[in-house]
């Protein structure tokens, strides 16, 4: 069963919301584009998508989501280049692993040209809000959910699937003062960390605000049963730089196998950087702070590519990473934007035209 972009329908909005919008100024997610798609599953099928103007959803209060929380999320981003084509970053693998993550939510999977061909006509449709700011793009959300109604815990009958998009500029300003977590988990072996499942994030706010509370911005993952090996930073992975060497580690159950890690994995390795997949634990990074060879940490994802940080906290300690001058982080940053607003080229493949 294929679907061409004619089998699509399209319900214009009556009005565009576009010149309310202010390029100049865009915070992150918070602000919409005038169409979405849906489609539903029924009957044990996903039915054809429709693009409809921007609205709110009516549910019914014993749908699933609201009680077992069977829902999951991608995140991708479309740029425009100075020619205004729009291009995605690998968005085969955010569709990949949309449906590894429903799978472990027995959420049926989405087909591969119901994603690709409704993400491309909503991108064509509402095209005029891609910013054309450097570092600002239209932020896209993918999401699926259960609407099947019933308070018996098992899976629903029925999902919907949902694609959103907010212009967006950058996710977060400035460098991030991390705390490395000693007391709670953001996922265990065996469970579901490895997924884009809303409940994750649910489970994550509430040690993160205890960090916030304490003057961090951010949590550092470690694994839930010794709190020794580092793992995530906040809803992003973790790169870590001792001497020259960048270390991240391998993923598993608990660690999500992010777009922007393979790449940044690939890239530095063709910049002569020597990358180790490996665990890294508390203990080394720590040492390496008080000997001076901890160089940078960053998270990697979708929304910031690479989030710096400053500086780390570790019962009752704060260790100050060096101001660099010419970063790993920003080269390698660097690298993966010029891809992605196509400023150079892209050898990797990674680069996926929308336009023409
Ligand atoms: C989305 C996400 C990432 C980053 O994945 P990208 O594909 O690079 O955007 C990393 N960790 C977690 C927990 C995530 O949810």
């Amino acid at each position: 069963m294929s679907i061409q972009s004619k089998s699509i329908s399209v319900e214009k909005a009556s009005q565009s919301k576009i010149d309310q919008i202010d390029f100049d100024n865009l915070a992150f997610g918070s602000v919409f584009t005038d169409h979405m798609l849906v489609c539903d599953f029924k009957n044990g099928a996903w039915e054809l998508p429709k693009i409809v103007p921007y609205q709110p959803i009516s549910l019914d209060p014993s749908s699933k989501i609201f009680h077992y929380g069977q829902s999951i999320f991608e995140g991708m981003k479309a740029y425009k280049d100075k020619n205004e084509d729009i291009f995605l970053f690998r968005p085969l693998d955010n569709h990949k692993r949309f449906n590894i993550s429903a799978k472990r939510l027995c959420i049926p999977e989405i087909p591969e040209d119901y994603f690709m061909e409704g993400l491309k006509t909503l991108l064509k449709l509402d095209g005029e809000f891609i910013p054309k700011n450097e570092g600002s793009s239209l932020y896209i959300r993918p999401f699926m959910f259960a609407t099947g109604k019933g308070f018996h815990a098992s899976p629903a009958d029925e999902y919907k699937f949902i694609i959103a998009c907010a212009p967006s500029g950058a996710y977060f300003a400035g460098k991030v003062k991390v705390l490395i977590e000693q007391t709670y988990s953001r996922s265990a072996n065996g469970g579901v960390g490895f997924a884009k499942a809303g409940g994750n994030y649910a489970g994550q706010f509430y040690p993160t605000q205890l960090a916030v509370a304490k003057g961090y911005n951010q949590v550092i993952w470690t694994d839930d049963t010794e709190h020794e090996y580092i793992e995530e930073a906040g809803a992003m992975n973790i790169f870590i730089r001792i001497n020259d060497t960048l270390i991240t580690g391998p993923t598993s159950d608990r660690i999500l196998d992010g777009i922007t890690r393979k790449s940044i994995l690939e890239i530095a390795k063709d910049h002569g950087i020597n990358v180790e997949v490996r665990k890294i634990t508390v203990t080394e990074v720590v040492q390496a702070a008080k000997e001076g060879t901890l160089k940078e940490m960053f998270g990697a994802g979708t929304a910031a590519v690479i989030s710096p940080i400053s500086a780390f906290g570790f019962k009752d300690t704060d260790y100050e990473l060096p101001e660099l001058n010419a970063p790993f982080a920003d080269k390698i940053k660097k690298a993966i934007t010029d891809i992605q607003y196509n400023k150079s080229d892209d050898t990797y493949g990674w680069r996926y035209k929308v336009t023409k």
